[in-house]
């Protein structure tokens, strides 16, 4: 497998800059390819910016499964402290949309129905909004939406819901049921992500599955299932948290897969109309170009700062959504059911996120917070930084990585330096030539 050279990448990128002038991610990217701005002046740009383009806020600390070595949520987190007020809650949101700049917001948890009488309040207050200008979604589990159509019904109705994203991680149903921990959810999940394309006009239904060692083929089912219904799916290359013993996927089995997909789609699912994006952080980025499944020109950027290459494949597309430069802290933030304000989501992986919040949104306005979550000394400044002096720099996957930027945040839970390549990959040293 090729990858990607640097002279390639830095043309690709000028390309794409001057389609886009406007572009500031792939224009910072480019700067720091180039060696043409440091990582200070980096951090200068992307902290002025006061842009929180994705909000999660968790209804609840609670679920109804058990998804063994890849829940972002550490299993020792305590689920029972006091919920934040619904009032402090929509304050936060109204903020967030009138100063930050704010383009999606999404109801999470664990298991975000739940609560689901905190969801469908929190979804009508985002629906009374007179001017909106943020999209609004929930992710779930699916295993309890067929209590509540009615419900979904009203706010899809009532244009208070935009997106509903359904976890399905194999179309192999004991798979999916193994992997999630509970017999019975993929026939729920299933059934429920079907009935929402019927019943939910106008709300963008999606099944996101999260790529493991043991499902590349059981997603590429699910595809081949549930394309003559539904038309959205989300792909993401699992990043095992810091306290398990699973590996990371190796660039070479991401790739593979890739090509799996690519060839299903040309071939036993052309012409299905089916839209899947996949995620791909930086550590993977040098051996897709590499593998032409696309190229660094093909770059587009999107008004919340998100870069990616869009692939048309026999009447379908495949979205690379390619994370290079840091979105935590800066453009993403996470509100945990007790009102906690994480500037990363990562800090999940911890027994005890609250150690590592900005504050609580019941005692500090949002915009304070997102304002100190990206100041001088804290997380975001510390790893922007950390990147003037990487034991990556020297790497040919640097100018597509920069040292698993969007990685580097479990290097505050596990102890690793920043300035370490992260454990999450799994790449060997290159021998000098
Ligand atoms: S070696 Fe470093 S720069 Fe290369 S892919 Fe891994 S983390 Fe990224």
């Amino acid at each position: 497998m090729q990858v990607g050279t640097q002279s390639g990448l830095l043309e690709g990128l000028t390309l794409a800059i001057q389609r886009q002038p406007e572009a500031y991610v792939l224009r910072s990217w480019l700067g720091l390819a180039a060696g043409e701005i440091s990582f200070a002046d980096y951090y200068k740009i992307a902290s002025e910016r006061l842009q929180l383009s994705y909000l999660t806020i968790d209804t609840t600390g609670a679920c109804d499964l058990s998804c063994s070595d890849m829940c972002y949520y550490n299993p020792a987190i305590d689920t029972r402290l006091g919920l934040v007020s619904e009032k402090v809650l929509t304050r936060a949101i109204d903020e967030a949309d009138t100063h930050l700049d704010l383009q999606t917001m999404v109801l999470a948890g664990k298991e975000p129905f739940l609560n689901a009488r905190r969801v469908f309040a929190l979804l009508r207050h985002c629906g009374s909004l007179e001017h909106r200008s943020f999209t609004v979604g929930v992710v779930t589990n699916g295993r309890l939406l067929n209590r509540h159509w009615d419900g979904l019904q009203d706010a899809a109705r009532n244009h208070c819901l935009d997106f509903l994203d359904i976890s399905i991680d194999s179309g192999f149903p004991s798979q999916h049921d193994r992997i999630r921990g509970q017999t019975g959810t993929f026939d729920l999940a299933f059934a429920a992500a079907c009935e929402a394309h019927a019943r939910l006009s106008g709300v963008r239904i999606s099944v996101t599955s999260i790529l493991r060692q043991d499902n590349p083929e059981g997603i590429l089912e699910l595809l081949r299932n549930a394309s003559p219904s539904l038309r959205c799916f989300h792909v993401f290359p699992i990043q095992p948290p810091p306290f398990v013993t699973t590996q990371p996927l190796e660039a070479e089995f991401v790739v593979a897969f890739l090509a799996n997909l690519k060839r299903l789609l040309k071939g036993e699912l052309a012409g299905a109309g089916v839209e899947i994006t996949v995620t791909l952080p930086g550590l993977y980025l040098s051996e897709a170009v590499g593998s032409s499944l696309f190229e660094w020109a093909d770059l587009e950027e999107n008004h919340q700062g998100a870069c990616f290459a869009r692939k048309e494949v026999e009447g379908n597309s495949i979205v690379y959504a390619c994370l290079v430069l840091p979105e935590q802290a800066s453009r993403l933030a996470r509100i945990t059911y007790d009102g906690a304000y994480l500037a990363h989501l990562h800090f999940l992986q911890a027994p005890q996120p609250q150690a590592y919040a900005v504050g609580y949104i019941q005692e500090e306005s949002i915009v304070s917070l997102y304002r100190k979550a990206i100041g001088v000394g804290n997380h975001f400044h510390q790893i922007v930084n950390s990147r003037a002096h990487h034991e990556c720099s020297g790497r040919s996957c640097w100018q597509s990585c920069f040292g698993g930027w969007v990685v580097a945040e479990n290097a505050f839970l596990n102890g690793q330096t920043l300035t370490a390549q992260p454990r999450l990959c799994p790449k060997e040293k290159e021998t000098p030539h």
